[in-house]
């Protein structure tokens, strides 16, 4: 069936002259309830899978935009360059931020931060102490000192189970325990300890001041 889309209202390119340049075609896919054929075009429904290919899974590492705060010392040092004297201290102290930030893409004046990008690896589940932050339920966020503004590192790790994706991360050794025994359950979730909804809570704290207050983020 074929289904036609009515003119809009207004003729736009009259009342936005040069609006057309900007137009793309758009093609409506107009989907409506039905059981499929497993080899005609549907959305959703049974799928046509060769039997002996494995599902595809995405092996790449993803680089994720991340925003840290800059070191108030090289802040001090972008605040205090002059154009009148010359732009070699603003260069060097950019210099330094491009070489430690990976894809360095500047700083925002704005809020303070420089902004980058990272690989995303797939951080180790379970309790742990250290080791990078997973950010399944938000993107990343800077987690800064409020003292000294340094870009904090996690401390601590409590997560509702051990494993994340068991085929990476359960451990050799439990690889024979069967789900649903009470074994499986004493390795998988050894605590019990349940993070909001079956999520993770993490502490973080400042490298250089262990003074300052820790900062947690439920995830
Ligand atoms: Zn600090």
């Amino acid at each position: 069936m074929i289904l036609t889309t009515p003119a809009p209202g207004y003729d736009v390119p009259a009342l936005f002259p040069g609006i057309e340049r900007c137009s793309a075609t758009a093609t409506r896919l107009h989907p409506r309830r039905g059981t499929p054929d497993r080899r005609a075009s549907h959305l959703g429904g049974p799928l046509w899978w060769p039997a002996d290919e494995p599902w595809p899974a995405c092996a790449a590492e993803h680089l994720v935009p991340v925003e840290l705060a800059v070191p108030a010392a090289v802040r001090a040092r972008l605040d205090r360059a002059d154009p009148a004297r010359g732009w070699s201290g603003y260069e060097a102290a950019i210099a330094e931020l491009a070489s430690e930030i990976p894809g360095f893409g500047g700083v925002d004046h704005r809020t303070g931060s420089a902004l980058g990008y990272s690989a995303r690896r797939e951080p180790a589940p379970g309790w742990k102490v250290g080791g990078w932050p997973a950010w399944p339920t938000t993107d990343p966020r800077p987690m800064c000192c409020v003292h000294c503004g340094a870009p904090m590192r996690q401390l601590l790790q409590i997560d509702s189970g051990e494993w994340g994706d068991p085929q990476r991360w359960r451990p050799r050794e439990e690889d024979r325990l069967r789900p649903g025994t009470a074994e499986h359950t004493a390795a998988s979730e050894p605590t019990g300890v349940v993070a909001g909804r079956s999520g993770l809570y993490r502490i973080f704290g400042c490298p250089c001041s262990p003074d300052a207050p820790v900062l947690v983020d439920p995830q």
